[in-house]
């Protein structure tokens, strides 16, 4: 039997974990070299446009240790063939639940820091998920190809962190694989087995972390077995969601599906379901088998996820509202392999659209695009918004999720908006740049601490909304790239808050409406209607663009007509047909007046978010 070891990789984002696994499947010779490319494992298209992982991606590797290429890895096991198990993981905070539920799979996590940076926010929030799995955690300091002139205080920091001596700490260059073959020898040696506590002949049982859709298949459960062993043509059942399915196909990871004749337990795969509906399966549910289930056998049940809370919500229309049908049915396949997005159907003056709930910008951002990539559908979104509450003259408190359906003025008693303790990771030479703009974003200095010689977290309270939409694209500008930040909902309160409309060509734009901090309401309003007239296309006729504040106009702006010189097709002096012709159109213009819809296109509503 091999032995197993199940770890995964994670960090800040961009401290090298993509590029460590591939190093590692060089190293194990999983994939061969002609196929090797950069960041491997990011095999979304989209993943390797942008330079970042956006999923969890798990991949099999085997080796023979009898192979006198691999003898050195056996890390003191009596076993002949070693099974390594590896789950590359996203480093944004926006994809954390990936990184969540990859943990709960696996015995042990290599945590990987940029020499260069150090100890960044996500490094802080990951090393505590995994330390709250108790995994076995083996501290590494990636780059040291590069020049670090303080590479020794950057080893001390992590290694109080981990409170490990500092020869724990392993050096590596994932780049040049400089002491990275040291490094799996530590995964296999000190990764704790699985099997340890492998009971291959009880009841199934396994943990789903992944699902994706396959067109032929239907759903594809990411599994991590627990106990005994699953065939194909088996009959299984969902714990939770009391489905039945027989198992048409079942693998594990190469990183591509690659069929095998079993899963057992300590492994990790996948299982062709069938199962065609995607809302029918949940991750975090358990698999037994059905007769196990029928039978009334003790089963070993596995705790679910807990789902993260989103923190902003934006609604998503088809961009033809003939494609609403085919958005809800792509959507409904895409929240089967990102369940962190919370949504429901709503029906506005927008048209059919949904109401979805995602963990940030990057999050909304990518969610759009992979509707468009990988399902060929166009969506509009609306102007993201927090979760605000309303607490009215009555005593009753409403959650408003959608501005435009705020009550009225006259029944509000109080606007509530959340907030949360932000913590700020930076090099202490930055420290005036963040003080300098405290106020703009609305931060409340609460303290400071030094994470190392150079190096300070600083908290803040702070309302979310004024850190979700570029607060990210602000401090990386601001820290050359050093900053990092994360933060924790500490909860309601009352905000002194406006309620911002836009009016394009007489219209009320429900899209376009939010609610902003009094202070900077009449500001906001101004730079809004410019920016709307910047970026606007011109129609044929002028369009005022309006901001009102709680019902009020404050600010206009007039984007002039697009004057199409009609006339100039026409040579001579044949009077009379030029000026049928202007009168022509200026009955076009009266007619598109009344009509009075102006295009937005969605582009445009990420422009006029930023500051
Ligand atoms: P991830 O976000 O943690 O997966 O990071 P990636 O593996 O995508 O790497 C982020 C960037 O750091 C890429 O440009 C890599 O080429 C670079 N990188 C990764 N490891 C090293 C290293 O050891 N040395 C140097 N100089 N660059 C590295
Ligand atoms: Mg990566």
């Amino acid at each position: 039997m091999p032995a197993i070891r199940n770890f995964c990789i994670i960090s800040h984002i961009d401290h090298g974990k993509s590029t460590l696994a591939d190093r590692f499947l060089e190293i194990t010779e999983t994939i061969p070299k002609e196929k090797m490319r950069s960041q491997f494992l990011d095999l979304m298209t989209l993943e390797q446009e942008k330079g970042i992982t956006i999923k969890l991606q798990p991949v099999r590797m085997e080796v023979n240790l009898r192979d006198k290429k691999f003898k050195d890895l056996n890390g003191e096991i009596s076993e002949d063939f070693l099974i390594l198990n590896l789950i590359d993981t996203p480093g944004h905070v926006d994809f954390s639940y990936e990184v969540s539920r990859a943990l709960r799979s696996v015995e042990g996590a290599i945590l990987l820091v940029d020499a260069k940076k150090g100890i960044q926010a996500q490094t802080l929030s990951n090393f505590l998920l995994a330390k709250k799995a108790h995994l076995k955690i083996i501290p590494v300091l990636n780059k040291i190809d590069l020049k670090i002139p303080d590479l020794e205080e950057k080893r001390k920091a992590l290694s109080q962190l981990l409170e490990v001596p500092l020869e724990k700490v392993s050096l590596i260059s994932a780049k040049t694989g400089l002491g990275v073959r040291e490094l799996l020898k530590r995964v296999v040696k000190e990764i704790p087995s699985p099997c340890k506590n492998l009971e291959e002949e009880k009841e199934f049982s396994a943990l789903i972390f992944d699902c994706k859709y396959h067109s032929h298949l239907g759903v594809l459960a990411y599994l991590r077995v627990f106990k005994g062993v699953l065939k194909p043509k088996e009959v299984c059942f969902l714990f939770h969601q009391k489905e039945k399915f027989e198992v048409k196909k079942l693998g594990y990871f190469l990183p591509q599906e690659k069929e095998t004749s079993q899963l057992k337990a300590g492994e990790i795969g996948w299982v062709a379901t069938g199962i065609k509906e995607p809302e029918k399966v949940f991750i975090g549910d358990t698999v037994v088998k059905f007769n196990d289930y029928q039978t009334k056998k003790k089963l070993f049940v596995l705790e679910g996820f807990k789902k993260p809370t989103p923190t902003i919500f934006a609604s998503l229309y088809p961009k033809e509202a003939s494609e609403y049908k085919n958005l809800l049915s792509a959507f409904k396949k895409l929240h089967l392999n990102d369940s962190s997005l919370s949504w429901q159907e709503i029906k506005t003056s927008l048209g059919r659209g949904l109401l979805v709930g995602f963990l940030g910008l990057l999050h909304l951002e990518i969610t759009s695009l992979r509707l468009k990539t990988e399902y060929q559908i166009e969506t509009f979104i609306t102007l993201p918004n927090v979760l605000y509450k309303v607490e009215l003259k009555n005593g009753k408190i409403i959650e408003i999720s959608d501005i435009s359906k705020m009550p009225s003025l006259g029944e509000i008693k109080n606007i509530l908006e959340p907030f949360v303790k932000l913590k700020v990771f930076l090099p202490s030479i930055y420290l005036n740049e963040i003080f300098s703009f405290a106020s703009q974003y609305r931060l409340k200095y609460l303290n400071a601490l030094n994470l190392d010689k150079e190096n300070l977290l600083i908290e803040f309270e702070a309302p979310l909304s004024e850190i979700i939409i570029d607060f990210d694209d602000f401090l990386k500008s601001r820290t050359k790239g050093f900053g990092s930040f994360s933060y924790q909902f500490l909860g309601y309160r009352p905000s002194l808050l406006k309620k911002l409309e836009i009016y394009v060509a007489g219209e009320l734009q429900p899209a376009l409406s939010f609610l902003v901090h009094k202070e900077k309401a009449l500001k906001k309003a101004r730079e809004l209607v410019k920016k709307l007239k910047e970026h606007l296309e011109r129609e044929q006729f002028p369009v005022i663009i309006q901001a009102s504040l709680d019902g009020r106009i404050v600010a206009k702006e007039i984007l002039p007509a697009l004057r199409k010189n009609v006339t100039a097709s026409l040579y001579g002096g044949d009077f009379s047909r030029k000026k049928k012709l202007l009168v022509k159109q200026r009955e076009g213009k009266k007619k598109l007046l009344k009509l009075g819809k102006v295009k937005i296109a969605p582009e445009v509503f990420l422009k006029i978010l930023s500051r």
